[in-house]
């Protein structure tokens, strides 16, 4: 696949930072919603932030009260498959109708306005049919540009500063910082995300920065 003439033709297929002239972030959870993310969205309209949120299809399904809410108090909502399958293995057109379209009508199902537009992959994992279907269904995959790492050892001691002080030393203009508000593999809440967030915000806006969804940084192009 010829990468560079497919971005050309199709320059809102892929997002993996926002334009750099502007101190703006979008901070992302993924894997939700789970058992964290009603405290999260507490903080986040405590603290005036608007976020984008990738939820899978089986959370959406077991949680679309949050699903609502999470649409309710702002944030933006994008596909993050339904069952957090590995895409690798699969092929495009069977991977788009068993993890990729389940998942759009199970956020729809769960109250979603409008088909989500945004795909983020899980593990980021996806290869050229697949990243070819999801821009013939409409959809911007989108990547990150800062990956804390916040899904490892959340039990380690220190933690919390741990995935903060990654955040503060990788952010840079348009940043897209990857963080996680679904339960884990085995079903934990993970629960850290919210004292990261508490921490996290009032130090980047000391740092100048705004924080915008990712969508609008695809808009903004
Ligand atoms: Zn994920």
């Amino acid at each position: 696949m010829d990468w560079h003439r497919f971005l050309h033709t199709a320059p809102q297929a892929y997002l993996g930072r926002g334009a750099t002239d502007r101190r703006a972030l979008a901070l992302t959870f993924d894997d939700g919603p789970g058992q964290a993310t009603p405290a999260l969205l507490d903080l986040l309209c405590e603290l005036e932030v608007t976020a984008s949120f990738f939820c899978t299809g089986q959370a959406a399904r077991a949680h679309p009260e949050l699903i609502a809410r999470i649409q309710r108090e702002g944030h933006e909502i994008g596909n993050h498959s339904l069952t957090h399958a590995d895409a690798r293995g699969f092929a495009a057109q069977d991977w788009l109708a068993r993890e990729v379209l389940p998942a759009a009508v199970a956020l729809r199902e769960a109250g979603l306005a409008r088909s989500p537009e945004l795909f983020r992959p899980a593990y980021g994992e996806i290869d050229e049919a697949q990243f070819q279907a999801l821009a013939g269904e409409g959809y911007a995959v989108v990547g990150w540009s800062v990956d804390p790492r916040d899904w490892l050892e959340p039990q380690a001691p220190g933690y919390v500063s741990c995935v903060v002080e990654s955040v503060l030393a990788r952010i840079h203009p348009g940043a897209i910082v990857l963080l996680h508000d679904g339960d884990d593999e085995q079903g934990r809440a993970r629960d850290g995300i919210v004292e990261i967030v508490r921490r996290l915000v009032p130090a980047l806006r000391g740092q100048g920065y705004e924080f915008v969804t990712a969508g609008r940084f695809l808009r903004a192009d």
